[in-house]
């Protein structure tokens, strides 16, 4: 091998044995001949995933360049973008398929730029389209000299996000007219209290990343967020682009609405009607040509489009080129590279009848192809995945707090997590250190649909208590149901207490806590505490976003000492104290 590509993995080999599970890799290391079927079984006896993966590096760097080549490649398909990344600068040059073959045109500087600002990596596959990302190009530049909003619309799962991301994907682009950088906020549907976290986070992070010693108050209310965002934008970045992905209502945009340069992701043409500035529009159709799409099922599957089977046109047809349906039933092919035909015949025989009643979209696919990839995990894995009906839309949860949910082994959490990406029915965020993982809306809204039924069922069966930590549906709708049942003294009990809301903000984020003192404030203002309580997470909301999660009794001892936060923060610090 040569001697920058070894240098290059020694330097990687810790991060590298600490993330890798090399069975998945060595099957296309296999398949490219650069492993033999004795080395596999010698790797794959050592006893932890650690073992293994540390016996595959040992082996590999005794290896030629195809074997790196093939190694990266490797990563780059089984969603390891961000080690593939590490490796990238130093493959070998011998082959030019290499060189091809990496996912992310950019440049380091565009790199940097980008996972400074959040924006997501490519999807691990990916295809091109020219057109659109040229359109949004040319919109953008438009931003050069004046502020002003570049919305990019279509219907869900049309490859808006993927597209907005890609577009900024420009050296050029970045230098000449986003000098400030480029910063991604996913919104999705939220209400004001969730907003204002939001926007916190973003003032931190822009905060933060000029003068990490700073210390600023975050915003308390969403006037005071947009006055910040305006200095902020106007003093520290000018010049910054602003991507708010998914945006549903105008409100949101409103708050945006401050004589900056913003990407707008959505379904509603018309959202910018209501704000005032330069406008341009870009309109994503809602299918790929089919050409694009078989090219999708191809790379899945490893093969050339016009290799694939006659019933890929028809898979294509049935999805209506919808990306997103079409990357669902492309993850299963890759597992079952046969059934080509039980998935068309799947999707036409609409045999999973529609679950969504009302909904905006109009997927019967995206249902028909979320339900085959659930049906084809194990039993235990597919009641795992319909927990994840808890996660936020665009909260992104670590593996640990899913662990803590599920009450698995972290090492047995990143198998399952890992399977679940590799069938598209997950997605991982790898610019963060632990890996942070979401689902896309549509894929929530199919969960919570089928849940539905189900969750009626258990609280009928047996009423909750607050001791019912395991079960994530409790922590999400415990309040809701409390305040139904006119259980107020139980109410007053949950929300009045530091931990309840240590548990319910590591789970399901702050944003939600605030909502609940909102959304129960009739009942709740019979007590002082609800403003309290309610001050403590609108100044700390930022905080209990960040992982690892913070310590709460830390964060609560600094309000004012006749605050009910304050009394339970000090108790448990005297019990800490005491225990030693
Ligand atoms: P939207 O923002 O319109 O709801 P996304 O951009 O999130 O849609 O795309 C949904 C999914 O579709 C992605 O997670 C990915 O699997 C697939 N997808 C979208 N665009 C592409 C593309 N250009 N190449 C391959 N897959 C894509």
């Amino acid at each position: 091998m040569e001697e920058g590509a070894l240098s290059c993995l020694l330097r990687s080999r810790t991060m590298l044995e600490q993330d890798i599970k090399a069975s998945y890799l060595m099957d296309h290391m296999i398949s490219d001949g650069v492993l033999t079927g004795d080395e596999e079984e010698m790797i794959s006896k050592q006893p932890t995933r650690r073992d293994q993966a540390v016996a595959l590096l040992e082996l590999l760097l005794r290896k030629d360049n195809r074997a790196y080549i093939s190694f990266y490649n490797a990563l780059v398909r089984e969603s390891y973008g961000d080690l593939a990344n590490l490796l990238h600068n130093n493959l070998p040059l011998i082959s030019p398929e290499a060189h091809k073959s990496f996912s992310d045109g950019g440049t380091p500087y565009v790199q940097t730029v980008l996972s400074q600002g959040g924006v997501p990596q490519r999807p691990v596959v990916f295809v091109s389209r020219p057109k659109l990302v040229n359109q949004v190009r040319e919109k953008l530049y438009r931003l050069q000299k004046e502020p002003g909003w570049v919305t990019v619309f279509g219907m869900a799962g049309s490859g808006k996000s993927v597209l907005a991301a890609e577009a900024v994907r420009d050296h050029a682009l970045i230098e000449e007219c986003f000098p400030g950088g480029v910063h991604w906020l996913s919104i999705g549907q939220l209400d004001k209290p969730d907003l204002l976290v939001k926007i916190q986070s973003l003032c931190f992070r822009l905060e933060q990343s000029q003068d990490p010693q700073s210390v600023h108050r975050p915003p308390s209310s969403l006037d005071e967020a947009k006055e910040r965002m305006r200095f902020l934008m106007l003093r520290r970045y000018p010049r910054c682009l602003l991507i708010l992905d998914d945006i549903w209502d105008n409100t949101v945009l409103k708050t945006f609405d401050i004589q900056c340069r913003i990407l707008v992701t959505t379904r509603d043409r018309s959202l910018t009607d209501s704000v005032s500035g330069a406008k341009y529009e870009v309109a994503v159709e809602s299918g790929l040509d089919e050409d694009k799409a078989l090219e999708i099922l191809a790379l899945y599957v490893n093969s050339k489009p016009q290799k694939l089977p006659d019933d890929a046109r028809s898979i294509v047809r049935e999805c209506k080129g919808s990306p997103l349906v079409v990357s669902l039933i492309g993850a299963l092919l890759r597992e079952f590279p046969s059934r080509w035909s039980y998935y068309l015949r799947q999707l036409q025989q609409k045999q999973f009848k529609r679950i969504r009643k009302s909904s905006s979209y109009d997927y019967d696919a995206l249902d028909q192809a979320m339900a085959a990839s659930i049906q084809v995990l194990a039993e235990n894995h597919r009641e795992l995945y319909k927990d994840l009906t808890v996660l936020e839309k665009d909260v992104k949860v670590p593996a640990k707090v899913l662990s803590v949910l599920w009450d698995l082994e972290p090492e047995e959490v990143e198998d399952i997590l890992q399977e679940f990406v590799n069938k598209s029915l997950l997605f991982r965020d790898c610019h963060h250190r632990p890996y942070l993982y979401y689902l896309h809306d549509l894929q929530l809204d199919f969960l919570a649909e089928q849940n539905r039924s189900q969750i009626e069922q258990h609280y009928k069966d047996s009423p909750p208590t607050s001791g019912d930590e395991e079960c994530l549906y409790w922590i999400r709708f415990l309040t809701y149901h409390m305040a139904k049942a006119n259980l107020s003294q139980e109410l007053y009990a949950l929300m009045f207490s530091l931990d309840w809301v240590r548990t319910k903000a590591q789970i399901m984020g702050p944003g939600h806590l605030i909502n609940d003192y909102v959304e129960h404030g009739a009942i709740l203002d019979k007590e002082v505490s609800r403003h309290q309580f309610q001050e403590f997470l609108s100044l700390n909301g930022h905080q209990l976003e960040q992982r690892p999660f913070p310590d709460v009794v830390q964060l609560a001892l600094s309000q004012p000492h006749n605050s009910e936060v304050y009394r339970q923060a000090l108790l448990q610090a005297q019990d800490r104290a005491s225990k030693g």
